[in-house]
């Protein structure tokens, strides 16, 4: 059922253990908050992120969540329904979850950015209507096997519409993480790429992804400090 990569794996590289800062959570060298712009977004984002992803230093929920003012964030394993989670009423048939799994047949991403799969896995020829009334998307937060832990900890899960992204370049860790397949994103880079698409905003992805592109950069910069 779920492919053996992780779409939402962590570059592998230990940090130094600093103190991290308060705001985003990041490492002493890796603070982003300078580029820390919270957004406002149409569609909600739900980032449910396992509790072993909190100490990695390399995640993305946090900044994802401090990204977006129209964000929740819940740290455990498991949740009763979405609607106690939000403590609100919700429509479980306009919400999507990004599916852990991949499309059947993949068509050309500029063409298809955001697919809507079946159970079985088939993609639904009513996509764009679903895509159009979804009031939110949930974001399942941690390695591959915390993510599949959240998936099946949580079958109300399985009442949401099942996204896949679909997008045409690679995700901007480049080489600083293992990545097995080319729509393995961060959860920032999921959420920007979903939210222009479903917000119908092309701009929002650049200007939600602006911490992780200087987290990206400090990153990168790390070798060249030791060499140099
Ligand atoms: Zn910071």
């Amino acid at each position: 059922m779920f492919p053996d990569s992780n779409p939402i794996e962590k570059p592998r590289m230990s940090c130094p253990p600093h103190e991290s800062c308060p705001h985003c959570q990041k490492a002493e060298g890796l603070c982003v908050c300078a580029a820390i712009d919270p957004i406002d977004t149409k569609t909600t984002v739900v980032i449910l992120q396992h509790p072993q992803e909190q100490a990695e230093s390399l995640g993305t929920g946090w900044l994802t969540h401090c990204q977006l003012r129209n964000s929740v964030l819940r740290v455990g394993l498991s949740w009763p329904s979405l609607r106690r989670l939000l403590e609100q009423e919700v429509d479980m048939k306009r919400w999507g979850v990004l599916y852990l799994g991949s499309a059947k047949d993949t068509p050309r991403p500029e063409e298809n950015p955001l697919l809507v799969l079946s159970r079985s896995g088939e993609r639904l020829a009513s996509a764009a209507s679903i895509l159009r009334s979804l009031d939110g998307i949930i974001l399942l937060d941690g390695t591959w096997s915390q993510a599949k832990a959240l998936w099946w900890r949580n079958p109300w899960l399985l009442k949401a519409h099942r996204l896949v992204l679909n997008p045409p370049s690679r995700s901007r860790y480049g080489k600083l993480r293992r990545e097995p397949r080319r729509e393995s994103l961060a959860v920032i880079e999921a959420a920007a790429f979903a939210l222009a698409r479903l917000d119908h905003r092309p701009d929002l992805e650049a200007l939600i992804l602006k911490p992780f592109d200087l987290l990206v950069d400090k990153l990168k910069a790390i070798p060249a400090q030791k060499n140099g």
